[in-house]
């Protein structure tokens, strides 16, 4: 009897036909093992052949993820050995697989002085290493990768042959004496850079003197390199280190001035910089971190978990309760921490807006002036990918960004896509995503697509997208607002294009994610959206289903005085509404003068809870001015104190609208009593959905940027009983746009 299985989920590109090889092989089985457009083949024959896909269950390489198992008993064809069969035309839905941090193993050998890699800074195998940022085009094979300059010497080869080998087929192999290398640049007195690179003062007659002479010269050099580097840092110096996606902009964090002065230089006065540390234990001295949280930081993504201050590094998240940190991700990363032993700041290295720098010319371009040193390497950077960054909420993750480590991300779904759509998601925080086939592909975050350049990396993207995926879209679905870039981009396609209201699409992401369908009960609140009144909504009520929503609260509209400078500087908006609140309230505040005559008939009208959220830090005392997204949350949450009691009525439901005024009184009658009015502002919201819960027999959905607030979030799940869906494997923010459009043209276009 010989039997024939078709698996299929993540199965190509992640080291799968080497495991079932082995198994196979020591189960002493017959056949072959190939992949196909379906997924992995594999037909067996031998005694062992019923224990075949228990033992493969059990010892699934690290990636390796089985959707699901077909299988056929088919006559004996007596084969003579067990083989991996290359398949003459590869599968066009290859799978792309994101950016995978450095395995164990591979970190063992690094650091054995025996071992050909010893301190080799591109050290990785089938299981680890680059993918979405080193490929140009499919099948994901080395000559359609950065790494097709460097041929693979003889030893390289062999493990790339080699089925047994933990290294087969995997396309960055590489090693001191064929792979990319290092070089360190910095600035010398007149601006121009030195150089210290390996290539440079290649040794003549050096390959004569056999492989082992040749590990130990070049590991020396990378001792060198990452010494001056640790010396470079001590001094204060600000860095750029080439990572995986792009470049990090690096300083000793523990430095004050020096973290000052990449603030200054960089001209980012205040936004939180994330910190990269060397292990756990170091990140445990700085925060304070739950079990879940350590977990989260330590999965095998490597995100930037946001977590609980303990200690105070001045410069690097002031104001806040919290830090942006996470551990080494690359081979570089771990020898840099072999040197130092303080954590550094590791942020983006871009001008702000801007998509994260690739290469050492565009950086010397924009950031010549930030940086005094920089780490490069001569394997290109093709596909951008900033880090991802999560939180977690009680056992829960709430995902902020979806980047490196996870994105690409595909989905499966139980339908056949014809024709293919392309959603171009949101402005801000832009994500693209596809369907074609039964599969669903989401970017990674592209970003807020507000200037130039990052208008060209959106339509970069999509490029990329269509090549890596052989998509050609048909439809396009983009969001309600006429001035997002993504809406103007899809116009100009000549394709059908259908536009979904943004709140919406927040909630139908989350609805992706949990892949449900029917009636309920949404609660949609962000920043801002265009709503189908041309009004500005973000503090929605939907009953929602896949097909449609109708409106059913909304907070009252507000004049957004300042219309986009409000979302920086709200003292007008803020004092404005005050006004029409209680004018007597408002003589309290210095901008009164200049709102007291203003028309609101002259201003547009919103309903935005992100509005909501500075106008409350603004009138209670927890900000001047809006320094950055996020942060007038971030500020109220710090002093919300769970055991403190609030359980006056502050809101009122009039018609189609949720009135806060009693509670914008709350707020300023009790100005600058900052953990009072904290608490009792979130409470008020979280009551706000519980209340209307209660009263309404459908399941919840939470979703938009201002449930990043992890405080609200808790807050409303501890105290509610009723189901709560809301995304957290998908971003809750503008991020999962394009996955609520893609939602919608699944269920209704198809
Ligand atoms: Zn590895
Ligand atoms: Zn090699
Ligand atoms: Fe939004």
């Amino acid at each position: 009897m010989r039997y024939r299985f078709l698996i299929e989920g993540i199965v190509q590109g992640v080291g799968f036909r080497p495991s079932v090889y082995k198994i196979a092989k020591k189960l002493n089985l017959k056949g072959y093992v190939l992949n196909s457009g379906e997924g992995v083949i594999v037909e067996i024959e031998g005694e062992n052949r019923d224990k075949f896909i228990d033992i493969l269950k059990n010892n699934l390489p690290p990636l390796a993820k089985i959707d699901k198992v077909t299988f056929e008993k088919l006559p004996l064809k007596n084969y003579r050995d067990f083989e991996i069969i290359h398949s003459k035309n590869s599968s066009k839905t290859t799978f792309i697989s994101p950016d995978i941090s450095i395995c164990d193993e591979c970190l063992k050998e690094m650091f054995d002085e025996k071992n050909r890699r010893y301190l080799y800074p591109f050290i990785n195998c089938t299981n680890c290493g680059p993918r979405y940022t080193i490929i140009e085009n499919i099948p994901y094979d080395r000559k359609n990768t950065s790494m097709k300059k460097f041929k693979m010497c003889e030893k390289c080869e062999k493990e790339y042959n080699n089925p047994l080998d933990r290294r087969y087929h995997a396309q960055p192999i590489s090693c001191y004496e064929c792979g990319p290398r290092l070089s360190l640049k910095w600035k010398v007195e007149n601006g121009e850079w030195e150089e210290e690179s390996g290539s440079r003062k290649e040794r003549v007659g050096s390959r004569k003197e056999g492989v082992e002479k040749r590990v130990e010269e070049r590991s020396e050099e990378v001792i060198q390199i990452f010494k001056k580097i640790t010396k470079f840092l001590k001094n204060g110096k600000i860095g750029a280190i080439k990572g995986l996606g792009g470049f990090h902009l690096v300083c000793d964090a523990t430095n004050k001035e020096a973290v000052k002065k990449l603030r200054e230089r960089k001209n980012r006065p205040y936004k939180p910089f994330a910190m990269m540390f060397k292990d756990i234990e170091q990140i445990k001295k700085y925060c304070e971190i739950n079990e879940f949280e350590e977990k989260l930081i330590l999965c095998k993504e490597k995100p930037i978990v946001v977590v609980k201050k303990k200690i105070d590094l001045k410069g690097i998240a002031d104001n806040i309760d919290r830090y942006g940190v996470f551990l080494p991700y690359t081979p570089i990363h771990y020898l840099l921490f072999e040197f130092i032993d303080f954590p550094i700041v590791a942020t983006s290295a871009n001008i702000s807006n801007e998509p994260i720098i690739r290469s050492f010319e565009e950086l010397n371009e924009k950031l010549g002036d930030v940086v005094d040193f920089v780490l490069d390497y001569d394997r290109d950077i093709v596909n951008a990918c900033d880090d991802s960054v999560i939180c977690g909420v009680d056992e829960k993750i709430l995902t902020y960004r979806l980047s490196r480590g996870y994105a690409p991300k595909s989905f499966s779904i139980d339908k056949k896509i014809k024709p293919n759509i392309l959603a171009v998601g949101a402005n801000q925080k832009n994500t693209i995503a596809l369907s074609f086939k039964d599969k669903v592909i989401l970017s990674p975050h592209i970003g807020d697509l507000l200037t130039i350049d990052a208008v060209e990396y959106f339509e970069r993207t999509i490029e990329t997208f269509k090549r890596l995926y052989s998509f050609k879209p048909d439809i396009i679905i983009g969001d309600l607002h006429p001035e997002y870039e993504s809406t103007k981009w899809a116009k100009n396609q000549n394709l059908p294009f259908y536009q979904i209201q943004h709140h919406y699409a927040h909630i139908l992401s989350a609805m992706f994610e949990f892949n449900l369908k029917g009636e309920f009960l949404a609660f949609s609140f962000d920043g801002t959206g265009y709503g189908e009144d041309k009004n500005i909504w973000g503090g929605e009520v939907f009953i929602a289903n896949e097909n449609s929503f109708k409106r059913l609260y909304h907070f009252k509209y507000f004049s957004l005085v300042g219309g986009e400078k409000a979302v920086k500087n709200p003292s007008l908006m803020a004092v404005n509404l005050l006004k029409n609140i209680d004018e007597n309230l408002a003589k309290n505040y210095k901008e009164f003068n200049l709102v007291k005559n203003l028309d609101d008939k002259n201003f547009l009208k919103t309903s935005s809870m992100g509005r909501i959220f500075d106008i409350v830090a603004y009138l209670g005392g927890y900000i001047d001015k809006n320094h950055y997204e996020g942060y007038s949350g971030m500020r109220i949450e710090s002093f919300y104190n769970e055991n403190l009691k609030t359980d006056k009525r502050l809101w009122a439901i009039e018609n189609e609208e949720i009135d806060i005024s009693e509670l914008i009184r709350f707020v300023v009658k009790n100005r600058g009593n900052l953990e009072l009015i904290a608490t009792t502002f979130l409470n008020t919201l979280a009551d706000i959905i519980i209340s209307i819960s209660k009263d309404i027999d459908l399941p919840v959905i939470l979703s938009g940027g201002v449930f990043q607030n992890k405080t609200l979030m808790k807050s409303i799940l501890n105290k509610s009983n009723k189901k709560i869906y809301f995304n957290q494997n998908t971003p809750i923010n503008d991020g999962g746009i394009s996955l609520g459009q893609i939602k919608w043209g699944i269920d209704n276009l198809i």
